[in-house]
């Protein structure tokens, strides 16, 4: 893959892609030398950023980060070697109010897809019971992403520390319930034959790789936003590709209904916490 074809590939998906980034810190991992080269996970902003692209301050940090609020900007990332794009998952222009929740199923080496696949659709129907809608994607390289819109409250805004606890129980729980499918530990030695339930990505600052960002690895994968029957035990997710996704996107519903999907999380904790209780 050139430059140009990157280029190309997000002229024609931009316009669906960049609603999930605009208005977000986005890091971006460039590969300068191509992806077989060294890789950089770059933050900030540097001299000479190209004025298609945003700068964001942020809480904390004297630095400014980088924002793609607009489709030409996903060209100038490609001219700068950037492949892909990992926003933050807070509210446009709010980055300090979570915008959506990422439950990132990471399975060990051997465990094979189809169980990835039945975990994104146990995650799907536990956070259906609390009242949230969820949408499913590829990652492009060995898990699933499953992602939840959440609406903005009108008076108090939930916070970071509440979004990422929420995140947290809805894994432990699933964890608890089967032991020797899942696990919420980081170490990566006790994940042989389990799949890592990955609700840190739920943070202030973190950040998760966005819907149709192409990725840095081999076969110019790319994470594909999947409608539900898609995901069944016949998923490939190789078949996504720069090459490919653009024709793909064209024909699919995936994701459609986004942004009918935003629900409270407020709620949702009120409902687990009494879940909680109740099995305690
Ligand atoms: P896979 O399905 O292969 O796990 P993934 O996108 O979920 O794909 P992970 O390796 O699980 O990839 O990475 C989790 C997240 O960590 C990424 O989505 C990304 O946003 C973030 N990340 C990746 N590289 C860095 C880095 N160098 N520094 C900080 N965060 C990173
Ligand atoms: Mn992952």
């Amino acid at each position: 893959m050139t430059k140009e074809d990157l280029a190309r590939y997000h002229e024609a998906v931009g316009p669906w892609l960049i609603d999930h980034i605009k208005g977000r810190p986005c890091s971006i991992i460039r590969t300068p030398d191509g992806i077989g080269g060294e890789q950089f996970f770059q933050r900030h902003a540097m001299p000479g950023t190209s004025n298609l692209l945003e700068l964001v301050k942020v809480f904390g940090d004297k630095k400014p980060y980088l924002q793609i609020d607009r489709v030409e900007g996903l060209a100038a990332i490609a001219q700068i070697g950037g492949v892909e794009l990992h926003p933050w998952n807070c509210e446009p222009s709010q980055p300090e109010v979570p915008g959506r929740l990422v439950f990132d199923l990471d399975p060990g080496p051997d465990v094979p897809f189809s169980t990835v696949v039945e975990a994104a659709r146990e995650m799907r129907d536990r956070l259906e019971e609390l009242g949230l809608v969820s949408f499913c994607k590829t990652t492009g390289g060995k898990g699933l992403h499953v992602v939840t819109p959440l609406a903005v409250a009108k008076g108090k805004k939930l916070t970071w520390p509440e979004a990422k606890g929420f995140a947290h129980d809805v894994c432990l729980q699933m964890a608890r319930e089967s032991p020797d499918l899942y696990l919420i530990k980081m170490a990566k030695n006790q994940r042989n034959g389990r799949i890592f339930l990955d609700y840190l990505r739920n943070d202030r600052m973190a950040t998760a790789v966005a819907p149709l960002s192409p990725r840095a690895r081999p076969g110019a994968t790319v994470s594909m936003p999947l409608t539900w029957s898609q995901v069944k035990t016949d998923l490939d997710p190789k078949r996504f590709t720069i090459r490919t996704v653009p024709a793909l996107l064209g024909k699919t519903s995936a994701w459609q209904d986004y942004c009918d999907g935003q629900r409270s999380l407020e709620q949702a904790i009120k409902r687990l916490g009494k879940m909680m209780k109740a099995a305690a």
